[in-house]
C-alpha cells in the first residue's frame, strides 16, 4: 500500500530511537547534541575588565579636557591591581586586565598623549562612567545555565563549553551506520563497467552526505541480487544502528530487499510512498536497528536520503530540528509532474533582487538516473500531489540542500 509522503516522514520519525548519552572529550562533541544542561562555574567576565588598552580614570576628573593625570600603576592582563585609583590619578591598563577600584572608565590610548611630566598622561577627550569596562558577570553569572540539553554543538558552543571548563561533556552518541549497495549490474568505482553494468554512485553519495553530519559510515560494498548473499549482507548491515541499503526495493523480479528484510525479522512500516522520485522507499526496524531501503536510482537516493535518512539519523542523535529547512520561492520556469504523488525536483535557488524574495529555477534533467545534473542544484522544488503543472511566477515551497 502506498502511503502519503507526510505520513511516511511522521512514521519514520516516530519509530527511530534516540541513542543513549555518553561522555566525550570536548572536541569529540562537535556535531553532536548535548545530553545535559551546561551551567557556568564562573562569572563571565570574571571581574570588571578593561575592553581597551588605555588609562583607567575617575570620570569626574575629565569635566574639562585636556587634563593631565598622574599615572600611578600599570596593570597588564593577568595582573591584580596594587592600589585604587584616586582623583587626579590614573592607571595604565591593558585589554583584559582587571579595572582597579576607584576607576570608573577606561580612556583608550588613542585619546591621550604622554606628559607633560614623566609620570603623567594628558587625557584629550571626556568620557562617561562605565565606558570601555566590561562588568563582572554581565554576560553570564556563575551557576547560570548557558546551554540546554538538546542544543547541537557547533564551534561557538565549543567555545562556550571551553569557557565553562568543560573538558568533557555528555552528548547523545552518533549512530553506527552501514551503507550497502545492491544489484548484479552495480560495480565498484575502480572498475570500468562492462556491457550492462553501472558504477556504484549510491554508497559514496550516502557516505559523503553522512560525513557532513560527522558520521563515518561503514561501506559494506555491493551485494548481488542473489538471495543468500544479499541476505548475508543485509544481516551484517543490521548489526549496526542504521542500515541504509540502495536498490532492490522496486517491483522487479530481482527486487528482493523487502522480503529478505522481513525474513531477517525486520518490521516494515511502509514500502511505498506517494512521492516522485523515491516511491519504493522502505522503512523498517528490528529491535533498536533502523533500516532504510532507498531506491536504486541515484537522484532518488539523494531525495530519500535528504527527506528520510538524514532526519531519522538526526532524531537518533537527539537533534530537535530534524527535517531539512524549507522556504518559499518564486518559480522562474515551468515544471510538470505526474499528479497523485508529491514531487521533489532539483532546482537552483537564488536570493531575489530589489524587493526581495527568493527565486527558484527548475533544473533541466532527464530523470532519476541523471545525477550529475544535480551538481548545480541547491534545493528540491516541492510540487504538491494535486498540481500536475506549475507555471513561472508561481510561489512554491523548496527544501534547501544544506548540511
Ligand atoms: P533498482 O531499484 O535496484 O531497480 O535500481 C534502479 C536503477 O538504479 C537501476 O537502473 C540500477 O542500475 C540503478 N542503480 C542501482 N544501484 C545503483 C548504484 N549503487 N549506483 C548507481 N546506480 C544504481
Ligand atoms: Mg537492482
Amino acid at each position: 500500500m502506498m502511503i502519503p509522503f507526510d505520513e511516511a516522514v511522521r512514521i519514520t520519525l516516530d519509530h527511530v530511537p534516540r541513542l543513549e548519552a555518553t561522555r566525550v572529550p570536548l572536541h569529540a562533541a562537535l556535531g553532536l547534541v548535548l545530553a545535559e544542561p551546561i551551567a557556568s562555574d564562573v562569572d563571565m567576565p570574571p571581574f570588571d575588565k578593561s575592553a581597551m588598552d588605555g588609562f583607567a580614570v575617575v570620570a569626574s576628573d575629565l569635566a574639562s579636557v585636556p587634563r593631565a593625570l598622574r599615572v600611578t600603576q600599570e596593570i597588564a592582563a593577568g595582573v591584580v591591581p596594587k592600589a585604587p585609583v584616586r582623583p587626579g590619578q590614573c592607571a595604565r591598563i591593558m585589554t583584559g586586565a582587571p579595572v582597579p577600584q576607584g576607576a570608573e572608565a577606561v580612556v583608550m590610548v588613542e585619546h591621550t598623549r604622554p606628559g607633560p611630566a614623566d609620570d603623567e598622561v594628558t587625557i584629550l577627550q571626556a568620557t562617561e562612567r562605565g565606558r570601555n569596562i566590561c562588568r563582572q558577570a554581565e554576560d553570564v553569572a556563575a551557576g547560570d545555565v548557558v546551554l540546554r540539553a538538546g542544543h547541537a554543538v557547533r564551534p561557538p558552543e565549543i567555545a562556550t563549553l571551553a569557557a565553562c571548563g568543560r573538558a568533557e561533556v555528555s552528548v547523545y552518541r552518533a549512530p553506527r551506520v552501514a551503507v550497502l549497495s545492491t544489484g548484479d549490474e552495480v560495480v565498484p568505482i575502480e572498475r570500468v563497467p562492462e556491457a550492462g553494468q553501472i558504477r556504484d554512485a549510491n554508497s559514496h553519495y550516502v557516505a559523503a552526505r553522512l560525513a557532513r553530519l560527522g558520521i563515518g559510515a561503514t561501506l559494506l560494498g555491493i551485494a548481488p541480487d542473489e538471495p543468500q548473499q544479499l541476505k548475508a549482507a543485509l544481516a551484517s548491515g543490521m548489526e549496526h544502528d542504521v542500515l541504509a541499503v540502495s536498490g532492490g526495493v522496486s517491483m522487479g523480479v530481482y527486487d528482493l530487499v523487502p522480503g529478505l528484510l522481513r525474513e531477517l525479522g525486520c518490521e516494515l512500516f511502509f514500502e511505498k510512498v506517494a512521492m516522485q522520485p523515491g516511491k519504493p522507499t522502505v522503512f523498517g526496524r528490528r529491535g533498536p536497528t533502523v533500516v532504510l531501503g532507498l531506491p536504486g536510482n541515484p537522484v532518488s537516493v539523494l531525495v530519500a536520503t535528504e527527506l528520510f535518512l538524514v532526519p531519522a539519523i538526526k532524531r537518533m542523535m537527539g537533534y530537535r530540528e530534524v527535517n531539512p529547512p524549507r522556504r518559499r520561492a518564486t518559480l522562474t520556469g515551468r515544471t510538470t509532474h505526474r499528479p497523485g504523488r508529491v514531487a521533489h525536483k532539483p532546482g537552483v535557488l537564488a536570493e531575489g533582487e530589489g524587493d526581495g524574495g527568493a527565486t527558484v529555477e527548475p533544473l533541466r534533467y532527464h530523470g532519476s538516473a541523471h545525477i550529475h545534473a544535480l551538481s548545480r542544484s541547491n534545493c528540491l522544488i516541492v510540487l504538491p500531489a494535486d498540481e500536475p503543472a506549475l507555471e513561472p511566477a508561481a510561489m512554491v515551497e523548496v527544501v534547501e540542500l544544506r548540511v
